[in-house]
């Protein structure tokens, strides 16, 4: 059975949570799912997935998509992907190729960038999963429903690895109110 669940939205909507809820929730023996991340993230401990909500994950950190082949086996059942937003080009065919081996995908990351750009491959990884689970945040401002992800500097750097010093979650008004004067 070919499936692919992709958990996505701005920052601060739990993300990471649902994926290592989804990993908890999951009855498999752990010897049959691994659990990948980037190493841009160099928020957290180098072997863990973690949550802002403080969930925490055993797993493996890799820089891009092709660095999971070499941790299946004949065991693996599932494979868990968190910020796959930054796996790199050929995240696709890697996923393509784990779903006709029969491995179920899970990944989870940020679909637009704080320009409200697509983020990396995330509009094709959409494309590709038949089960999409989008998670939305609180706004920093009014705190109602929010899918934008704000950046409270003018770094022009795309990947810039942060907390809440840099980052909110905003509902489109408090986004464009922000941005205002910026684009
Ligand atoms: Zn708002």
């Amino acid at each position: 059975m070919r499936d692919f669940t992709l958990i996505f939205g701005c920052m601060f909507a739990g993300k990471t949570t649902r994926l290592i809820g989804l990993y908890n929730e999951s009855q498999i023996d752990i010897n049959e799912k691994i659990a990948v991340k980037p190493l841009i993230d160099n928020r957290y401990q180098a072997h863990s997935i973690n949550s802002h909500g403080g969930l925490q994950l055993i797993g493996h950190r890799i820089s891009k998509a092709e660095e999971i082949y070499p941790l299946i086996n004949e065991q693996t059942k599932e494979v868990y992907i968190d910020e796959i937003q930054f796996m790199g080009p050929l995240i696709i065919e890697v996923i393509g190729e784990l779903m006709s081996n029969d491995i179920r995908v899970i990944g989870s990351g940020l679909d637009k960038d704080y320009l409200n750009r697509d983020f990396g491959h995330m509009k094709a990884l959409k494309k590709l999963s038949n089960n999409h689970i989008q998670v939305s945040a609180k706004c920093h401002i009014c705190h109602k429903k929010a899918d934008f992800t704000f950046r409270t500097t003018d770094s022009q750097d795309l990947v810039l690895v942060g907390h809440n010093d840099v980052y909110q979650a905003r509902c489109e008004e408090h986004w464009n109110e922000g941005m205002q004067g910026r684009l």
